[in-house]
């Protein structure tokens, strides 16, 4: 590169892409030849139901959806929103006021601190955690503070060790449970317990809710806001992505706190045009059917975790498509994934990608079919035990 381009401060202070290093592993893998079994990949394996296709198709038809979109989305599809956490949730939400679309969850997580977030101001990440919340922080001109997610903890932040000094000068606190990578579901009393701290605090609270309807036996995955008071002090992010598998139909949206959705709007309408209203329309009808798709999906995605867990011995997950394995004695989370790639043909991905308290963990993601599953399990069980 040009020695006269060089990139923004802000850029170099992303931390280093590490999945940089597992895709060109993953590359070399393929090359070889061998039958390998990637199991490292967050994204659906199972198509977009067919109906939701249909109605794409219909919608795309009619030229009143190639016009730009409104920036805060159809109102028809903010109704639909609106009717699917009053149904699911039990959460009543005021579709003009409190739902806003977006081009996907990752979008609204990615511009909210920006709406918010002054030079200086600190935000609370939770860490391992999908790298979104820390990036965008940084991208903003904010200052990421650490919540070690700990196993001994479930996987939970201890809200009570953070130091009053960073608290006076936080502004936001992101949050994901059913999580990813731990694949931990976080209790109404949690959730009780963030509400209180948020008023305590003012801090605005940004729940990223998109694995809320994969669960598996009898979990149920609560909505941040089904709890008292937290639509005063914050927001939840949730998404058609996993629940309907349309991760690449890039439809999102954000719920809660109307005073907290308009400053995510002053962001987006002068960076985005709103999400395309053919999408939204097939969003529509994915969210009638959301419900009958998420169990189904469940369903699959509990077949191969029993299949893993049996087979590998670990316990199993209670919600998402993700198993967070402690990693065999003698190896990092980066080691270990390299042998098991050399030595299985399998990848994983390690947990340090998640961030520092991910080391010593690797996550499989069970997005292959139950016979590749199995594949996978002979192969892992000759070479490799796992502890508990
Ligand atoms: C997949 C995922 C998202 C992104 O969802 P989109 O709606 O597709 O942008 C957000 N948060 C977490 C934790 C995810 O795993």
């Amino acid at each position: 590169m040009s020695e006269r381009i060089i990139y923004a401060d802000r850029i170099n202070q992303l931390p280093p892409y590490l999945f940089a290093r597992i895709d060109e592993m993953k590359e070399e893998a393929k090359k070889s030849g061998i039958d390998l079994i990637d199991l490292s990949i967050g994204d659906p394996d199972i198509p977009t139901p067919q109906t939701i296709i249909e109605e794409l198709y219909d919608a795309v038809k009619d030229p009143k959806t190639h016009r730009y979109p409104t920036y805060d989305g159809m109102l028809s599809f903010r109704e639909a929103v609106a009717g699917w956490y009053k149904r699911i949730k039990d959460v009543k939400l005021d579709p003009v006021n409190e739902v806003v679309a977006l081009i996907g969850s990752k979008e609204g997580i990615a511009h909210i601190p920006f709406g918010f977030v002054n030079p200086g101001d600190y935000v609370l990440v939770p860490d391992p955690a999908y790298p979104v919340y820390l990036n965008s922080t940084i991208l903003a001109g904010g200052k990421p503070h650490v919540m070690p997610l700990l196993r001994e903890n479930d996987f939970l932040p201890d809200l009570s060790r953070i130091e009053t000094e960073i608290l006076k000068k936080t502004k936001l606190l992101f949050l994901n449970y059913p999580n990813n990578p731990t694949s931990a579901v976080a209790k109404r009393e949690f959730f009780e317990e963030v509400v209180d701290f948020a008023k305590e605090h003012d801090i605005i609270v940004c729940h990223d809710n998109p694995y809320s309807e994969i669960v598996f036996d009898d979990t149920r995955a609560p909505s941040f806001l089904e709890i008292d008071g937290a639509r005063e002090v914050g927001i939840e992010f949730n998404s058609l992505s996993k629940t309907c598998n349309m991760t690449g139909w890039r439809i999102g949206y954000a719920v809660g706190s109307s005073k907290v959705l308009e400053g995510l709007l002053k962001v987006k309408t002068n960076i985005d045009s709103g999400a395309f209203e053919a999408i939204q329309r097939a969003g529509i009808k994915a969210l009638e059917i959301a419900d009958k798709v998420a169990s189904e999906n469940s369903r699959i995605y509990s077949k191969r975790r029993d299949v893993l867990c049996r087979g590998l011995e670990i316990d199993p997950p209670s919600a998402t498509f993700y198993l967070w394995a402690p990693v065999p004695d003698g190896y990092d989370s980066f080691s270990f994934t390299e042998a098991l790639l050399s030595k299985c043909g399998i990848l994983v991905t390690p947990g340090i990608g998640f961030g520092k308290y991910g080391e010593g963990f690797v996550r499989f993601a069970l997005t292959e079919s139950v016979q590749r599953i199995e594949e996978a399990v002979e192969r892992v069980k000759k070479e490799f035990i796992f502890k508990q």
